[in-house]
């Protein structure tokens, strides 16, 4: 549960602004600011969305800062009343949108804040998203890193260990020496290394950014959004309460997630299928340990090829900044050139003083502030079908006898459940 996410978690005392009044935009407003927004999509180059648990509310989980927030009641000594298990919970409208709105090229990049694994479920690729305060859904080694999607939500938060080996093979069948921990951030714990340049790269990339349920207060994940301005684009909010960067957007909608992006991908023509357990990993790893098979482990680590790619995307956006900087510095020579001419000539004209433009100053001193220093370089490819032997395999099995009935996939005849190359479409296989 949500709940125990929240008391698992050590004692802070700066939570933010909790409770802020949520605001609704009238029906005819709301139309005109979400064609205007499907317009600047469609205009746009690099979209990315940033998310926060707001999203996830009309899953039953309960956000943190809303007037029913979990923070917010904790300061009452209150606790929220709807409040589902993750493993309970499916992902929402929002999620299987986002997940269509990528697959249909409109949007590039997620970045989440989000631990309920709503977007793993919603079956997005992990070189699709950034998340920045971990997953519900996944175990990490405390050795070599690699990340691995569980069947069930993990029992602990704050990165304690589950008990559990690494399932991860080396060249030559040497097994990781690594544990099992959750990748559940506490308080004080750094973000995630390859997340966190993802995220940062993108945001770099990107003229659009959208953020979609977050009062955005949690750095460095509040302020990525921002980064649009620099790149000449735009900022979008979409959030029912006041966020920390209202005023710095384009563009603000007071309205739940749900009914924007049912406007949204209709005007964008944009068909969102529902959700179904056959695209949900959790649910095909659950499905095959209660049937007694061996699934195959589920490595949700984002691969370098991924950041590789990303980094060229980059690196020619910054060559190509630096190319203008050169022109200008060129065409600012052959002004002064042009200038020293006609001041040669025995007329004593003064020489006009030179000014720097605030965008040449800008610019060189913004990019050098962007990056990050904690950033590690992995140089060894991963592999993403790591066969485990049976006897390694320990996933927790709820004993919910509704959820084999709501959520059952198509029976397997014999076999176990893939996850095909990450560079693809993440597609589950029934063997
Ligand atoms: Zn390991």
């Amino acid at each position: 549960m949500s709940c125990n996410y929240a008391e698992g978690l050590s004692p802070y005392e700066h939570k933010g602004k909790l409770g802020l009044p949520e605001f609704f935009d009238d029906p005819s407003t709301v139309d005109e600011k979400i064609e205007k927004l499907a317009e600047w999509i469609k205009a746009a180059k690099h979209v990315v969305i940033h998310t926060g648990a707001g999203i996830s509310t009309s899953a039953g989980i309960p956000d943190f800062r809303g007037p029913n927030g979990v923070w917010t009641l904790e300061e009452k000594g209150e606790k929220p009343k709807t409040n589902i298990s993750f493993d309970l919970a499916a992902p929402t409208f929002t999620h299987m949108a986002l997940s269509a709105l990528i697959d249909s090229g409109h949007i590039k990049y997620i970045v989440s804040q989000n631990i309920d694994g709503l977007h793993l479920r919603s079956g997005l690729k992990r070189s699709s998203i950034s998340e920045l305060h971990g997953n519900m859904f996944v175990a990490q080694c405390s050795y070599c890193d690699r990340q691995f999607i569980q069947g069930s939500a993990v029992p602990t938060v704050g990165q304690k260990e589950m008990g559990l080996n690494c399932p991860w093979m080396k060249a030559g069948g040497r097994p990781c020496r690594g544990k099992l921990h959750d990748n559940i951030l506490d308080w004080e714990h750094n973000l995630p290394d390859r997340d966190l340049e993802m995220a940062d790269m993108h945001s770099t990339l990107s003229d659009l950014s959208i953020s979609l349920g977050t009062t955005l207060q949690i750095v460095p994940a509040g302020n990525l959004p921002l980064r649009a301005k620099r790149n000449g684009g735009k900022v979008v909010i979409v959030n029912l309460q006041q966020t920390k960067h209202h005023k710095k957007a384009d563009l603000v909608i007071h309205l739940q997630v749900d009914k924007v992006l049912q406007k949204l991908t209709s005007i964008l023509d944009v068909r969102v299928p529902p959700y179904t357990p056959d695209i949900d990993p959790t649910r095909v790893i659950k499905r095959c340990v209660e049937m007694g098979l061996n699934p195959k482990i589920l490595d949700w680590t984002i691969a370098v090829s991924s950041i590789k790619k990303v980094k060229a995307l980059v690196a020619v956006k910054k060559g190509d900044k630096a190319g203008d900087d050169k022109k200008r510095r060129n065409q600012r020579k052959r002004r002064r050139a042009e200038e020293d001419d006609s001041s040669s000539d025995e007329s004593e004209i003064p020489k006009p003083k030179f000014t720097v433009n605030d965008n040449d100053v800008g610019i060189g001193s913004i990019q050098k502030g962007q990056r990050h220093s904690n950033i590690i370089d992995y140089n060894v490819p991963l592999d993403l079908t790591t066969v485990v032997p049976k006897e390694r395999i320990k996933t927790e099995v709820l004993d919910d006898a509704n959820l084999e009935q709501n959520l059952c996939l198509p029976t397997p005849s014999t076999s176990i459940a893939t996850l095909k190359d990450e560079e693809s479409k993440q597609k589950l296989e029934i063997l």
